[in-house]
Parts: structure tokens; sequence; C-alpha cells
């Protein structure tokens, strides 16, 4: 098939796809053609350093992945229910990766489905109906997960549930009680022992208690010391269970421990995993006790640990150990986070720098002492950086979180790359919003009234964009162009 220009891909994109199907830069959108290790080319050639995908864990494309995945569609492949070498040695390793407990594998796919099913086993062994969840997460894009993600009620007119029961979010630059508390994981687990009491006076038992150990959808928010270890305590007092939705963020990437919730010194009674499982292929999965396991009455997926998709995450397996992607995730993390913080001071918009291993977040703040979230500035940050080729998304439920969750072949010189750049750009924008001629406004309307065309042609100075490549304002106009 000939390649389509970018204007046919666009057009037939907007003929034949749903236009809520999210594009990353939708004001100038990539047409990525082409991966290697942490590096994507668009359809111009230009190379961009990738910081946006978690899911290509072990770098895009890797060739053992890539090899173990091609030889074994070649071989075989079947839909569940035949026995298979393949599905059984997979699970047998990851289940050896876990503590003794979990010890029993479902394999799905999707992390939407792996919720799905941990929500299912939970109310088949406690019994329990209710579901405890954290202000501002999202656990899914199927029902019965959209009504246990706050982050999306709003925006999709989904009321609260009388059986879900939203907690703060442990977030000591935000939420409720902040760093400066004294025992802040303790502080933010009463609230969970408050709602627990209160669904106990509504006469509701509490099925289970969800939660990202390291919660990337609030914005990299880790978690108090202690905090998850007193919430298990409260929620198993209480008859529930504690699941790990470690969809986003497992296998070595938090760099100390392989999976996340293995930072706060506890042991979920169900954890799902998804994105990092397949470097791109579409797996997922749930491990959980035999006791747990075993009150389920029924359970069947089509392609759900089917032979290729066990045969790619076993080589993905392979690759975190021989190239020693744990440890390097730990090393290159604190490159990034050192880098970061030592361009701070001298950044009036740097908030919070925050994270663990290969997962970092910064907030874009209107100022430091307000802490009032500077979405606008964080979205220009988003695409300057593009300009200059690196890849970070704005995120977060303020989207002012810029996140740094690259593929974990990412390097120590990649990470100085990055840093500088945000520095350049940042720098341009904090410039931009004096040269606006704003100046003579509060800093926080300066920041939040700046028209973006004004900011982008002040921030042009900030960066050296690659005069090779169609800039991304010439894209954006020839995406323009279509209306
Ligand atoms: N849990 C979390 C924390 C997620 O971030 C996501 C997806 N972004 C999901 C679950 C759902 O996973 P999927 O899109 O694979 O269904």
């Amino acid at each position: 098939m000939p390649e389509l220009t970018f204007k046919q891909t666009c057009e037939m994109r907007r003929n034949y796809v749903g236009r809520t199907c999210k594009l990353h830069f939708e004001a100038s959108p990539l047409k990525i053609v082409r991966a290697s290790r942490q590096y994507m080319y668009d359809d111009s050639g230009a190379e961009y350093l990738d910081c946006i995908s978690i899911v290509s864990h072990v770098g895009h494309c890797h060739p053992h992945v890539v090899h173990a995945g091609q030889e074994q569609m070649a071989r075989m492949t079947t839909s569940a229910g035949f026995l298979n070498d393949t599905m059984v040695d997979y699970a047998k390793r990851i289940v050896e990766t876990l503590p003794d407990k979990l010890c029993v594998c479902f394999f799905v796919n999707s992390g939407s489905e792996a919720n799905d099913l941990a929500l299912r086993l939970a109310r088949s062994y406690t019994k329990h109906d209710d579901v405890m969840v954290v202000e501002k997460s999202y656990h899914g894009n199927i029902a019965s997960l959209l009504e246990i993600s706050p982050k999306r009620w709003k925006q999709m007119g989904i009321e609260q549930k009388e059986w879900v029961h939203v907690v703060p979010c442990p977030d000591t630059y935000r939420g409720i009680y902040k760093e400066d508390s004294d025992n802040p994981g303790l502080l933010y687990a009463n609230e969970v022992k408050k709602m627990i009491r209160k669904c106990k006076d509504k006469k509701r038992t509490i099925s289970a208690f969800i939660c990202e150990p390291l919660m990337t959808v609030c914005g990299v928010v880790v978690p108090p010391q202690n905090y998850l270890k007193y919430v298990y305590r409260y929620i198993r007092e209480a008859g529930g269970v504690c699941i790990a939705d470690e969809v986003q963020v497992a296998l070595g990437r938090i760099g100390e421990r392989f999976w996340s919730f293995q930072a706060h010194d506890v042991v979920p009674d169900i954890v799902t995993v998804g994105k990092p499982l397949g470097n791109g292929h579409p797996m997922a999965m749930l491990v959980t006790t035999k006791e747990i396991a075993d009150t389920l009455r029924e359970f069947s997926s089509t392609f759900g640990g089917n032979p290729v998709a066990c045969a790619v995450g076993m080589a993905v397996l392979d690759v975190i150990r021989n190239e020693k992607l744990q440890a390097s995730a730990k090393s290159v993390g604190k490159c990034l986070l050192d880098g970061f913080r030592a361009i701070q001071p001298k950044h009036p918009m740097m908030g919070d720098i925050r994270g663990m291993g290969m997962i970092i977040g910064v907030e874009i703040v209107v100022d430091k002492e307000s802490r009032k979230p500077a979405k606008q500035a964080a979205e220009i940050l988003s695409y300057k950086l593009k300009e200059g080729k690196i890849l970070i998304a704005n995120e977060g439920p303020d989207k002012n979180v810029m996140i740094i969750s690259p593929p974990m072949c990412f390097t120590c010189d990649n990470a100085k790359q990055v840093v500088q750049a945000f520095d350049l750009a940042l720098a341009a924008i904090e410039q931009g919003a004096l040269e606006a001629g704003l100046a003579s406004l509060p800093h926080e309307q300066r920041i939040l009234n700046i028209p973006l065309d004004i900011l982008s042609s002040n921030l042009d100075k900030g960066l050296d964009s690659d005069s090779d490549s169609e800039s991304s304002s010439a894209k954006k106009a020839r995406y323009e162009e279509m209306d």
C-alpha cells in the first residue's frame, strides 16, 4: 500500500475515526512512521526523543522482542482452551517476581479488562459490593471502571454511584495535608478510616480499595510513607481486599523494586498490570492469591494469554534482566531528578518535582507560593519541547504536570538533553510572559492570559528548531487547512 500523505492521513482519520479518540499534540499531531529504542521518527524523517511511551518499556521495536513475537506467530498461535508451554512458563516467571501469596495468574488483553476482573474477584471473594477509590484516579475505559474513575466523571457526566466511595489523593503538594504535616501518610490513611466508618453507618460493605501504588494518573503522586500500610490494614479489617493497579508502572520502572507496591512494603491481594508487559503488544494480566482466584465461577478470554503474547512477554522479561534495565531506571532516574532539581531555583514556574526511577513528574505552576496549576504554560512547554524534538506530555488532573516516562533504555545523556531543553523552553515561557506586554498584571494573570500565538512567537527564540524538517507550526497550518 503506498504511504498516505500527512494530509490524507488527517483527512481519513477525521472521516473514519471517532473524534473523541485522543491524539497527542492535537494542534499539530505527529505521524510516526518508524521507531527504535527511545527514538521515534515522523513522516519527514525527523527524530524525536520519546519521553511519553511508557508502553514501549524496553525500547521501541526491541529486536529480541520482535523476533520472539515473529517466531511464535509463524509457529503457532491459538485462542484460549489448549494447553501451551509458553503460557505456563510465562505465568511461572511472573509469579517468581512476586511475593509468595500472589501465585495465580489470569491473562487478558488490556488494563481495563484486568481491573474489571479485579472488581469481580473482589466481590466474589468478599461477598461485599462497594469500592473505595482515590479522587482524580482512573482505572479503565469500560463501564464498570468509568464508574470508579472520578477523573472521568465530570467530563462524561457520570453520577457518582452509591457503592463508590472517594477518598482524598495523598498528594502532599496539592492535597489537604502538605509535606510539612506531621506524618502525612497516617493523616491521609485516617481519611480512609473515616470513610470506612461512614460506610458502616450506612450499612454498606467494602469489597475493595483500588489505587495505583505510584499514582501516575493523579500527576505522578508518590504516596507518603506508610500510607498504603495503614490503608491496606484498615481495608482488610473492614473485610475488603486491596487491589494494586500497576497497569502503568511495573516491571522495574521505579528502579528500586520490580513492582511499585514493593516500595511501600505492602502485599496487595490482587495486582493488575498492562502497558509494559508486551512492549506495545496488547496484553495484560492479573495476579492474585489462590483463595481469591478460587472464588471465581467462570472466566474465559479468547486472546488472553495467547502464545504470541506470552512469547513477547517472556522476551520483555529477558531484556529487562539481560540489559539490567531496572538498575538503569534507578541511575538514569536520579540523573533526571538531580537535573530538574538543579534548574528549579531559577524557574519561578517550576513547582514540585517528584517520582521514582523512570517516571518523573514536574509541576508547572503560576508561582511557587500559590502553587496554582499553570495548564496553558504546561501545554505550550510541551509544544515547544516538541519543536525541539523532545516528546513530553502535560498530564495530571490539571494538565500542568510534565510527565517523563520514557522507554527504559533512556540514558543519562538523554536525561541531560531533556533537562537542558526544558530549562531553555521554560525560561522562554517565563520570559515570554514578560515580553508580551502584560508585565503590569499580577504574575498569575500574566501567565494565564497570554494568547498562545504571542507566546509562541516569543518562544521561537528559546529553542532551535530543525531546519531540515517541517516546523510544527507549518504542520499545524496544514492540519487546520482541512477544517
Ligand atoms: N489503570 C490505569 C492506572 C491506567 O492508566 C490505564 C490506562 N491509561 C488503565 C488502567 C486502563 O488500561 P487500558 O487502556 O490498557 O485498558
